[in-house]
């Protein structure tokens, strides 16, 4: 069989499959849209400012509409916040104060957080070190949420649980917004004051609701990922209950200047625009993902997700079984992309990452990875990550190009 075959066969057995990933597409659309139209969007919010930031409306108005999307009641969504991790991090130090306790429902956070909160390296400015109380509760061995262990472990004192609804470098399943929202049932009947902070990363618009519409405190996230549409050109924000965000706020800038401030050094065009093309671009990318997973398990690879499961996030796992194999993968979804297609892959360090890593990044804006990527640690069973999509043409035939390079192997 040829790869053209292949792919062609996994468009048909993946018909209904796209269909419903096409519903949640459209209904978030609308979701989208009406944010704007409701918050009378226009040409001047693409404005700069400069300075403090005072009155910056486009950036204000900005984080009205994302809350508006998240069903939050407040939103930060900056240029200044660095990365997911940035923002993540914001959320924790912001809230949490010595003596607290932070639960960690979904096992170990993802790589970058484990710096955050050092309970594994208790180094200077961690969350342990500044006297947090950690601990978190495994998955199951088959890595679902263990219910009965949280229900077990909420307790009065319980400050904030942290439940990371994508698999991370994990194998193990997304968590679906029906997950969470059993989850949530479970934790507000231990302590119905335990703040409920939500990893967004990967999520957004994968499902027809978001979390703080089923009852989450707080969502944060990167805008390199789903919610900045493939044109956001660095950024992340936080949404959720309104003294909340208030209080992270004064921890991004500064206690008495909160949200206040801030200017717009980029146009902000590309963030509302980025966002108004999230939607489609996710589906892209979960259609990516299927398909790939079709044609993976066809060449009788592990892969995770199964290609009719349902999806939390826009992760695709392939299980590869051999550091060679990851390099072979990953180095032709780089060879296949738009930028850097001439360059050679190899595992290396990387900022806030224990494993050395690979990354197929060929993207227009660096790193990001709702642009189609790949990656993977040096870790066993070498499993590589793969995500994103700008358009499922370009993605389908870099699966194409993969199936032919594993076919006979
Ligand atoms: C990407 C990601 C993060 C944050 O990573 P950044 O690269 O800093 O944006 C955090 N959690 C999860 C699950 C992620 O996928």
């Amino acid at each position: 069989m040829n790869s053209f075959t292949l792919i062609k066969e996994g468009e048909i057995a993946l018909k209904s499959v796209f269909e419903s990933f096409e519903e949640i597409a459209f209904k978030n659309q609308e979701k989208v849209l009406d944010a704007f139209r409701s918050n009378r969007i226009r040409d001047v919010h693409f404005n700069t400012s400069s300075g403090y930031g005072y009155g910056d409306i486009g950036r204000d108005d900005l984080e009205q509409v994302f809350a508006d999307i998240f069903y939050a009641e407040n939103a930060m969504v900056r240029g200044q916040i660095v990365s997911g991790t940035h923002a993540i991090s914001a959320c924790l130090f912001g809230l949490l104060r010595t003596g607290d306790h932070l639960i960690s429902l979904t096992g170990k956070p993802y790589d970058t957080l484990g710096h955050i909160i050092g309970n594994e390296n208790p180094a200077r400015g961690t969350l342990v070190e500044r006297g947090i109380n950690y601990t978190e509760i495994d998955l199951t061995p088959v890595g679902h949420v263990d219910l009965a262990a949280i229900e077990k472990a909420i307790h009065r004192n319980t400050k904030m649980v942290l439940i990371q609804r994508s698999r991370g470098y994990n194998h193990r399943p997304a968590l679906t917004i029906q997950d969470i929202s059993d989850i949530i049932r479970v934790v507000r009947k231990g302590n119905p004051k335990t703040i409920i902070f939500i990893d967004n990363c990967y999520g957004e618009f994968t499902d027809l609701k978001e979390p703080v519409e089923i009852g989450a405190d707080l969502v944060a996230g990167s805008l390199i990922k789903n919610a900045g549409g493939g044109l956001a050109l660095s950024g992340g924000y936080i949404a959720g209950k309104h003294d909340l965000v208030e209080e992270v706020a004064c921890h991004v800038t500064a206690p008495g200047l909160g949200k206040e401030l801030g200017a717009s050094l980029m146009n902000n065009r590309l963030l509302y625009q980025g966002l108004f093309l999230a939607p489609h671009v996710v589906l892209q990318a979960l259609k990516s993902a299927a398909l790939l997973s079709y044609v993976f398990e066809q060449l009788e690879y592990e892969v995770y997700p199964h290609w009719n499961a349902s999806r939390g996030d826009i992760v695709q796992a392939v299980q590869l079984n051999s550091p060679e194999k990851v390099i072979e993968f990953t180095q032709i979804v780089q060879r296949y992309s738009p930028i850097d297609s001439d360059v050679n892959l190899e595992f290396a360090e990387l900022p806030g990452y224990d494993d050395q890593v690979i990354m197929a990044a060929g993207t227009f804006v660096q790193g990001s990875s709702i642009e189609l990527s790949c990656d993977a640690p040096l870790r066993s069973p070498y499993t590589a990550y793969f995500q994103g999509g700008l358009t499922y043409e370009h993605t389908r035939y870099v699966i194409a190009k993969l199936a032919d390079s594993f076919m006979n192997k």
